[in-house]
């Protein structure tokens, strides 16, 4: 059976709390076998930490651009205290999820911004490489990572242009993708996905968000409950739309992808199982 890495999975999302334990024997069934995850609030560190340790996985540190506005006054300084005591732990692979959100109204994008350069710096600092929210905001993202030069990483849930792609790639990152590369509607995704180099694809799924269009529920049906979470165990459904795009074997697409999560997080290689 294949062997698959999540390289972004929040499983220490409260849609989890009911059943997380379930959830991760369901990945390992399906051969989902290494999974990151990244924290989003400094509330989260710890937590996130003691969870990779207790599942077996890997994960990232860092404050989502969501969630910056609701952070206490001194985040920035937790979080460097966190990746200074933690830096040699070595499930520790990356800083994230950081990043800038230009879709969402409302949010101030300075304060985004600030918060984005100053964990650029701080990941630099430490030398691990970075996982990148990336939405309406590729250019800008871009703008500081060549300002910055940290040593790449993965954008993810990537959906920008293929120029935009390339100019990530250059930089040493990787892109990822997950459950919205299965609709038929996602062309742009589904051509990126098809035309990149092979070595700049990452998976994810970044559960219990972005369901594959088999888990898809409309506004409507999740408000008379319907449930429309994601999960790890998705993972090597939502690689057989890559596969087909490619076209690649399964056990080909899985060997390519979890070879460049750890080429875009060295630390994950030694967590895969031999
Ligand atoms: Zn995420």
């Amino acid at each position: 059976m294949p062997t698959w890495i999540d390289s972004h999975c929040h499983l220490d999302a409260p849609e989890f709390d009911a059943d997380r334990s379930a959830v991760c024997a369901r990945a390992c069934a399906a051969g989902v076998s290494l999974l990151v995850i990244p924290a989003v609030a400094c509330a989260h560190f710890e937590a996130v930490r003691a969870l990779a340790h207790a599942t077996g996985n890997a994960y990232a540190l860092g404050l989502h651009p969501l969630y910056v506005h609701r952070q206490p006054e001194d985040a920035l300084a937790q979080l460097a205290i966190a990746l200074h005591t933690h830096r040699d732990d070595e499930r520790l692979v990356a800083v994230g999820e950081i990043g800038l959100d230009g879709f969402v109204p409302g949010l101030d994008l300075a304060t985004q911004e600030r918060f984005y350069a100053a964990q650029l710096a701080l990941a630099r600092r430490v030398d691990l490489p970075v996982i990148l929210h990336v939405r309406r905001s590729a250019d800008a993202l871009l703008k500081h990572l060549r300002r910055t030069g940290v040593r790449g990483g993965i954008a993810h849930a990537f959906n920008g242009s293929a120029q935009q792609a390339q100019a990530f790639i250059d930089l040493g990152f990787k892109l990822g993708f997950g459950g919205a590369m299965t609709f038929d509607r996602a062309l742009q995704i589904r051509r990126l996905a098809q035309t990149l180099p092979a070595e700049a694809i990452v998976l994810e799924t970044d559960a219990p968000d972005i369901p594959p269009h088999w888990l898809y529920r409309t506004a409507d049906a999740r408000a008379r409950g319907e449930d429309s979470r994601n999960e790890p165990a998705e993972l090597p459904r939502i690689a057989e739309t890559l596969a087909a795009l490619r076209g690649w074997s399964l056990d080909e697409t899985a060997a390519i992808t979890s070879a460049n999560a750890c080429a875009a997080l060295p630390r994950l290689a030694q967590w895969l199982p031999a």
